[in-house]
């Protein structure tokens, strides 16, 4: 994955462009099987990289309708939350440059890999 919880994002297209937040979330797609499909490989889903998703943290906020559940921590009425979006609607932002980057993987000598910012060259974890 090329981004992570924690990353700073900023959203490239949509309503939200040019917002940026922090990644609270990352959902890893999962495309569902057709019943024959399902019953043949044993699962009801495959992963499906086109279908990741992102929460973050103020960006594509919607109004939720919350009941009461059994739960009474659950918060009742309309509540404002994130909503996921696709990951390719946003970009990793570099903590070195900050500039929105896209993401090379640096690999080590010892196998070991790093996200490596494409703008300014310098390693994105540290
Ligand atoms: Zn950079």
């Amino acid at each position: 994955m090329r981004i992570k919880r924690g990353d700073i994002v900023e959203v490239i297209s949509g309503d939200d462009a040019g917002q940026r937040g922090e990644v609270q979330r990352v959902i890893r797609g999962k495309r569902p099987l057709s019943r024959s499909k399902a019953k043949k490989l044993g699962r009801s889903a495959v992963r499906d990289p086109n279908l990741d998703r992102v929460v973050v943290a103020g960006v594509n906020i919607i109004k939720k309708h919350q009941r009461r559940t059994g739960d009474i921590r659950t918060q009742v009425g309309i509540i404002e939350r994130e909503a996921p979006i696709h990951i390719s609607n946003v970009m990793l932002v570099c903590p070195h440059c900050d500039q929105p980057t896209r993401v090379r993987m640096r690999v080590f000598e010892d196998g070991s890999k790093a996200r490596e910012c494409k703008k300014c060259g310098q390693l994105i974890d540290s």
